[in-house]
Order: C-alpha cells, then structure tokens, then sequence
C-alpha cells in the first residue's frame, strides 16, 4: 500500500545535536527534520503530534542477522545494523532487503569472515562452514576481497584470533589490508589473544570487531590504536573479568581520542535483540555521558533538513518517554526505543 507523506510533530529531535519541538516529514523514503515549531503558526498547532524523542536510526555495528530475527531487532529500536559475517551468499541478499522491507533494519554486510587455514571461526560452533572463507597467502586474499567487493560488502571483516587456532602471518596480514584498500573498504578486525593488537596494528588494521579484552593494553599501544575505531561489544563478558579489562582498555583508547561505535555481536549468546540496556550501561562506565553514547549508537545528522535527499533515511529511533532528569537512568531510557517508519506511523495515528 503506497502512503503518503505525513507531517508530524515532536518533543524534541536527536540528529547529531538536540532539536526542541519540531515537524517531521516522515514517509515510506525518507524521514527528515523540517523545522522548529513555530508557535505563531497555527497549523503547527493541528499537526499530529508523537511525544517522547525521535533519533536518526540507532545503529548496532556488530551482528550475526543469521542468528536472530531482524524484525524483532527493529520492533526493539535498531534501525540500522552491520552485519560482521555469515555465509557471503547469504548475507550478499540483506542489503536489498533492508531498502525494500521497512520491517527491517538498513543493512550493511561484511560478507565471509577472513580466516587462515583452520583459523577462527572455521571451528565455531555458531558460523555456517562457508562463512569462514580461508585465505592461505597474498593472492588468495585479493580474491577473498574482491569476491566480498562483488557481492556488496561495505567493510572486509578478519580475524585474527590466536586463542583458538593459528592467526594469518604478518604478510598474510598486510596483503588484506592492501587488498581491501585497493577496492576501497574498510577493514574490521577480530582481535584476540596475546599480543595480537600490536600486530593488527603493525599491518595497517585499525577498526576492531570487539574491544580488545585479553589483556590490559600499554600506553603506547593505546596511543598508536587511538586513530581507529572500536565496536563496544563490552555485555558479551558480563560478569566475566574481561569485562573489567575491556572496559579499562577502551577508557584509555577514548581519552586518547579514539572513536567508539555501539555494538553488541548480536547472535553471541543470551543478547536482548534490540537496544541493550546493559551494553549502555557498561559504556557509561567508560565514561560515555549522553551525547557521547547517542553518538556511539551512530545517530548522525541523517534527518537534518537542508542534507541532501541521498541522507535521509526512512526509519528513525524513536522513545515516547522524554529524557530522564538522572544521565544515569539514559540506558534503561534508551532501550525503551522502536522503530518509526511511515507505516508504524500509519498505526500510530491512522
Ligand atoms: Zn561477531
């Protein structure tokens, strides 16, 4: 059913930076910040109006979709997710999916995961066997590469894991990120295991899967990986010590002007499919305030007005509830979130 555009009004808009009241357009192909209320314009006053705050799309960098049911990931506030591997043949149909169905998140996908011979996640219980796509030396990795180019991967996702099995060797290392460079994408690695963020280091890596957690980082190490960006992930080790020395070491990475990215390797055990409060809660920890941790969750400037139309998104984050007085109360707050598109609009105020 086509719909039409709606104009609506709300409390206030999370868009990179705090909005007051204002309208929004929302329909199917994209939902954007008009304006502010103006309180001497009388048909501001008739429009429809949603209470609470409306965000760009709340992104979980760090998926496994093959693992949970995307709809329910959306219904619980994620309106945008990457996806860091499966099967390549698999994973190549959710991008598309994700522009066609508003039932689901906008998807970017890694593809395969880059692995030596016998390496992570080869053995893994969780991954389907050709979700591990084995690179054995240079040539095999321009394939690898370009193969995940083909099917339309965003990023190129490794692993380098030495507590289960054998890691890439630092050629092996090096010829992905040239690979991946040359084809213009992203590296995210799978750091694991003694000694090993150096050597992702050495070869030019410099966006990690998880928050290293299997030792506590040296400055200089924490100085040389601050030009990069690490993807949270801190609620897989609840309760676990590598919780304590994850969250220490990606303090240090972002007091040296690191970037962190909200996400969760959904899939990964016992995970809430949805906005995790306790994810949030471990960032605030780190020291992560409010802005910082809508920052993490990837809510940019997509539904400012005065962007090009190739920016805005049809979906937004949306919590009916205002912001809680106590920054302490944002987790439980934030995880309140679903997804508004022009069709759970169409419900919301038929
Ligand atoms: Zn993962």
């Amino acid at each position: 059913m086509q719909q039409e555009a709606r104009l609506v009004t709300v409390d206030r808009v999370w868009s990179g930076r705090w909005h007051g009241p204002s309208v929004v357009r929302v329909s199917p192909t994209a939902i954007h910040l008009v304006g502010a209320v103006d309180p001497g314009h009388g048909e501001d006053a008739d429009l429809p109006h949603l209470p609470g705050a409306l965000f760009s799309p709340f992104t979980d960098s760090h998926v496994h979709l093959g693992l949970v049911d995307p709809e329910q990931l959306v219904r619980g506030g994620v309106g945008r997710v990457l996806d860091l591997g499966w099967s390549p043949d698999v994973a190549a149909l959710w991008p598309e999916r994700g522009r066609v169905d508003a039932g689901w998140p906008e998807v970017q996908v890694a593809g395969g995961l880059l692995c030596p011979p016998g390496g992570y996640p080869s053995r893994a219980g969780w991954a389907p066997g050709d979700a591990s796509v084995v690179v054995a030396d240079a040539a095999d990795a321009e394939r690898a590469v370009v193969r995940m180019r083909d099917l339309g991967a965003s990023v190129v996702k490794l692993t380098l894991n030495s507590d289960v099995g054998p890691v890439f060797d630092d050629d092996v290392l090096r010829s992905i990120a040239v690979a991946a460079d040359r084809v213009g994408l992203l590296t995210v690695a799978h750091v694991q295991g003694a000694g090993q963020v150096g050597r992702a280091l050495d070869a030019g890596l410099l966006r990690f899967a998880h928050t290293p957690f299997s030792e506590l980082l040296p400055d200089d190490l924490l100085d040389r990986a601050a030009d990069g960006t690490w993807i949270s992930t801190l609620d897989i080790h609840r309760g676990d010590e590598a919780q304590e020395v994850a969250i220490a070491n990606l303090r240090g990475f972002r007091e040296r002007g690191g970037h962190v990215l909200y996400g969760t390797d959904l899939g990964n055990g016992d995970l809430p499919v949805g906005v995790n409060e306790r994810e949030l809660r471990a960032l605030q920890r780190v020291g992560l305030g409010r802005e910082a941790l809508l920052a993490a969750l990837g809510s940019d400037d997509s539904l400012d007005a005065g962007q090009d139309g190739a920016h805005w998104t049809p979906r937004a984050s949306w919590v009916p509830q205002p912001p809680p007085d106590d920054e302490r109360d944002d987790p439980a707050w934030l995880a309140r979130a679903s997804v508004l598109t022009a069709s759970t609009l169409q419900e919301l105020l038929p």
